[in-house]
Formats: structure tokens, C-alpha cells, sequence
């Protein structure tokens, strides 16, 4: 598509993409600041993780990237956005809950790397920015590949020990244990060919650290406006 019809398009659907490094909180700030705008918000991890979830579940083989894309693009599975959760269904199963199991997140990081299914899960990750008010859009590649021409990216960041509390508190684990996967999971999505975790060109960049969830999304917000 010609830069300037893109970018027509992208003014005319009023995108946020807030990316970052998981567990920087950039998911409740996501969610924050598209109700305050009063848009839609998707996190895009969500396809990640649910197709990582119906591939285990489905006893696909995780290394098999033809069998992996083409589970990607299967009705067997669909992602809704909602105020509260991006839902995952199999089937009309709703698994939205089972999606943030650590295990399944270390799922998603591998299967994520391989370019024919991060292909496959573009278009629907594209189309929750049809019909909408505007779409706050979080995760790794929004900003870069999802939706380069969004009008304000974000990028999230905070420290690893600040990142581990976090998570560790979200899922009930030792701080040790979710510090060890987490390291992984960053060097891994960090790493990869395709589409790796990177800022934005020009990127407000937060570091989310010492911050209140409403101290991150207020300055968030002002950038947004002033930016729109
Ligand atoms: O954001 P969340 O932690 O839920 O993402 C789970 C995994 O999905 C990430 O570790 C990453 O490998 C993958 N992902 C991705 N691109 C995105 C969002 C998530 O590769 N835009």
C-alpha cells in the first residue's frame, strides 16, 4: 500500500500502540488508557498465548511451523476483544484464564519466533482496529509491524526486579522463579529474526518502575492528546 494511503488509513482508525518487555505493566496501562479514551483495547499477546494454549491442548507439534500457521488460521480457535481481558475461545470453550499460565507464555515465546505464523496472526490482529472509536493495540511488534503507521507509540519498560514482583505477585510464584522465566522470555522475543521486541521509532518511551498505574497512564494520556 502506497505510505500516504497508509497512513490516510491510520488517521482515519486512531491508533495507541504501547509495547514493552513482558510484565512492565504495559497490559493495565493498555487497558487504563483505552477506557479513559473510551476506545477498544486488544492485547495482542493474547494470539500468541492462545495459540500457543490450542496447540498444546490440540497435541500440535509446537516445532512444526506449516502445522502451527495453519492452526493459526483455523476456526478451531478466535480471539474477542473485551473491556476487561482479550478472550480466547477453542471452540466455544472460553480458556481466556489458562492463556496466562507461565508455561503457556513460554509457549507463546517459541512458537512466536516463527515468521509463517506471526503472518498468520496479522490480519486479525489488524482487524480489531476496524469499527471501533480507536484501538489502544499492546505487545511487541504493534508499534513496529502490527500498525506501523499508529499516530503515538509507546514503549513500556521497568526494571527486571520490578518486572518479577509483578508477575510473580500476578501468578502466585516465587519472585526467583518468575525472575528466571521472564529472562528467558525477554531473550527470546528480543532476539528472534522476525519481528523482535525493539522501540519504535520515535517511541515515547516510560520507564514504568516507580510509577502508579494511575501516575503511567495520566502521563500516557497527556502524550496521547497532544499527540492525536
Ligand atoms: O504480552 P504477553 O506476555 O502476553 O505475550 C506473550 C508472548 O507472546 C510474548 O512473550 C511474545 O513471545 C509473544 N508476542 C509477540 N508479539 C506480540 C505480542 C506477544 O511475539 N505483539
Amino acid at each position: 500500500m502506497p505510505t500516504e494511503t497508509r497512513a490516510k488509513t491510520a488517521e482515519k482508525m486512531k491508533i495507541v500502540t504501547i509495547d514493552g518487555p513482558a510484565a512492565s505493566g504495559k497490559t493495565s496501562v493498555s487497558r487504563e488508557l483505552a477506557r479513559r479514551l473510551g476506545w477498544k483495547w486488544v492485547s495482542t499477546g493474547a494470539f500468541y498465548r492462545g495459540l500457543a494454549y490450542v496447540a498444546d491442548r490440540l497435541m500440535c507439534d509446537i516445532s512444526n511451523e506449516e502445522a502451527l500457521s495453519e492452526l493459526a488460521r483455523s476456526n478451531k480457535w478466535s480471539v474477542r476483544m473485551d473491556d476487561d481481558n482479550t478472550k480466547v475461545f477453542l471452540g466455544a470453550e472460553d480458556v481466556t484464564e489458562k492463556i496466562f499460565q507461565e508455561h503457556v507464555g513460554s509457549i507463546a515465546s517459541k512458537v512466536s519466533h516463527f515468521p509463517k505464523v506471526r503472518e498468520a496472526l496479522l490480519e486479525p490482529q489488524r482487524a480489531c482496529a476496524k469499527n471501533v472509536p480507536g484501538l489502544v493495540a499492546e505487545g511487541r511488534d504493534c508499534g513496529t509491524v502490527v500498525f506501523p503507521d499508529a499516530q503515538v507509540k509507546i514503549y513500556v519498560t521497568a526494571s527486571q526486579e520490578s518486572r518479577a514482583e509483578r508477575r510473580s505477585k500476578d501468578l502466585g510464584l516465587s519472585v526467583a522463579e518468575t525472575h528466571a522465566a521472564q529472562v528467558q522470555r525477554d531473550q527470546q522475543d528480543s532476539t528472534r529474526k522476525a519481528a523482535p521486541l525493539s522501540v519504535p521509532p520515535n517511541a515515547f518511551v516510560i520507564d514504568n518502575t516507580d510509577l502508579s498505574l494511575d501516575q503511567a497512564v495520566s502521563i500516557i494520556e497527556a502524550h496521547v492528546k497532544k499527540n492525536l
